[in-house]
């Protein structure tokens, strides 16, 4: 007899009404960012870009383009092999843009780019250092692919100015094939994530897990140790949330008292800080948790 998973009440969140959105579009108007928090209607966004403080304020913003090489499979974002070529303009103009927007912390991503020879790297690096120039004060997150497991490439971005290194495991190691495209294996995240700390002295490293797809507690004990073996700095749990029909369906959904479980045992652990929740996101109040656990 086939299994029906129902949604659970604590994941029935209102989106962000309109009067929110409104005064997030005002405050962006004319600066010409596109902010992931925004365009995917994250139901975080009072918490993260109302913050304690606006110097604690978090957005995250989508660099490089909306059009991925790979494919995971619990992933919306669109695929091509070869999508269109980077705005060279991009580095300067985000650094820009985000300096007279003037929030606390920004967490930088983007999709992969497994047809450009450096993965993108550089134009992820000189966005981060022209940041640091004109807005010395706003604490940068940058939330990286494992460039094809290219170090070089994850030391250049990792001395490029900025405060945090975040690249996802995203699930455990046996998971790994059935969850993320076949180029992205665990060891290779391990890498990307050993390599970033060992890259720059006092850099914070971060890695999320989702939870839902099947794993088990040993599964998530032994990822945690595995990290905690490289230094990882923060760990962030989530629950995966199937985006259609096409992608993978979710196994279980974990109850909020179970990922306070986690969230101690990470602390318990010895890891910086953790966010830990049904919709918490890897950029979850990130600057918030910086500010209190970093900066403190
Ligand atoms: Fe934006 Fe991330 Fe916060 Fe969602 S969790 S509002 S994407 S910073
Ligand atoms: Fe989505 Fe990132 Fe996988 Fe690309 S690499 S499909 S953006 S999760």
């Amino acid at each position: 007899q086939k299994k029906i998973v129902r949604l659970p009440e604590w994941l029935k969140t209102p989106v962000p009404d309109g009067k929110n959105f409104k005064k997030i579009r005002n405050d962006l108007r004319g600066l010409n960012l596109h902010t992931v928090c925004e365009e995917a209607r994250c139901p975080n966004i009072s918490d993260c870009w109302g913050g304690s403080s606006k110097s604690a304020a978090t957005a995250t913003i989508m660099l490089m383009g909306d059009t991925c090489t790979r494919g995971c499979r619990f992933c919306s974002v669109k695929t091509l092999k070869a999508p269109p070529p980077l705005d060279p303009h991009e580095p300067e103009n985000t650094a820009e843009a985000l300096s007279r927007w003037g929030l606390g912390y920004v967490v930088l991503t983007s999709v992969d780019r497994d047809d450009l020879v450096d993965g993108g790297a550089h134009h992820f690096a000189e966005t981060i250092s022209k940041i640091k120039q004109k807005a010395p004060t706003m604490l940068v997150e940058a939330l990286t692919g494992d460039y094809a497991g290219d170090t070089e490439m994850v030391r250049l971005v990792a001395q490029s100015g900025l405060d945090v290194y975040a690249h996802n495991v995203e699930t455990v190691e046996a998971l790994t094939p059935m969850v993320r495209d076949r180029r992205a294996t665990f060891r290779q995240s391990l890498k990307v994530l050993d390599t970033a700390k060992k890259a720059k002295e006092g850099l914070i490293t971060k890695t999320s897990i989702m939870l839902g797809f099947g794993e088990t507690e040993e599964q998530i004990w032994e990822t945690l140790r595995e990290l905690r073996a490289i230094d990882v700095d923060v760990v962030t749990f989530g629950q995966y949330m199937r985006p259609t029909k096409r992608h993978m369906k979710v196994e279980e959904y974990v109850t909020p008292a179970a990922f306070e479980l986690w969230r101690q045992r990470a602390l318990d652990m010895g890891f910086l800080y953790c966010a830990s929740g049904p919709l918490v996101r890897s950029s979850y109040k990130a600057g918030e948790a910086f500010i209190e656990n970093v900066l403190k």
